[in-house]
């Protein structure tokens, strides 16, 4: 039962009321099962089409997270389930998102992704960006998304020290948005940061939401 250990080892480190994503991308409906029996049901996944066949084969009341690239075709097969998208980064893909919840009459919850890292390929708002979009008028004919908060992947490094100053940046990201956007809005209070490697640091920097998948499951297959 190492999966089961991992978790629980993991679980004991959080401290109080930070929430745990186990990512199972790439890992198998039984693994996720081992989880699932210890009480454990929020998971995270990368790619819509796997994301709806585990939706599909598994308990329906798994609190499912999408933490990956979505493209706006894909919004309206995720929408009717989806618990929180963690990956918002355009005012094009949350209309979409805004669109499909209208359909389903949902509120979706979302968070906005920040490109913190000094990576390329990674997706994300600059704060800039966000401003822009946050200031649109349009903007506040969205109403059935609930912004929760920010969502950040730092650079893949061992170099601590630059890791930690990239969550810091995303927690400033979070209190200038905070102060400048959503100052009435009680739910605006999540910061998702921190994977496998960076939890801890993660945590010190004020993370609210960890996404921690091979460190639970193993490396991925
Ligand atoms: C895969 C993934 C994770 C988990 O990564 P691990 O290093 O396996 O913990 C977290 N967040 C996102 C966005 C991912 O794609």
């Amino acid at each position: 039962m190492i999966i089961v250990n991992n978790l629980k080892a993991i679980l004991s480190e959080l401290p109080a009321g930070i929430k745990l994503v186990c990512v199972s991308k790439n890992h198998s409906l039984n693994d996720i099962l081992l989880i699932y029996n210890n009480g454990h049901k929020i998971f995270g996944e990368n790619k819509v089409q796997e994301l709806l066949d585990k939706h599909e084969l598994l308990p329906k009341d798994i609190e499912w997270h999408f933490i990956g690239h979505l493209q706006t075709n894909k919004v309206k097969y995720i929408v009717p389930f989806v618990s929180l998208i963690h990956s918002v980064d355009s005012f094009t893909l949350l209309s979409e998102i805004n669109r499909q919840a209208v359909k389903n009459g949902r509120i979706i919850d979302c968070l906005l992704q920040f490109h913190i890292s000094e990576e390329e390929t990674k997706y994300g708002l600059s704060f800039e960006e966000a401003c822009e979009m946050l200031k649109f008028p349009s903007w506040h004919e969205i109403k059935n998304i609930r912004i929760k908060g920010v969502m950040g992947m730092a650079t893949f490094t061992d170099n601590e020290t630059r890791v930690s100053k990239e969550f810091k940046a995303l927690h400033e990201i979070f209190i200038a948005l905070k102060t400048g956007f959503f100052r009435d809005a009680d739910e605006f209070k999540e910061i998702s940061m921190g994977m496998s490697d960076d939890y801890r640091l993660a945590f010190k920097e004020g993370s609210t939401i960890v996404r921690i998948g091979t460190g639970i499951f193993g490396q991925r297959v």
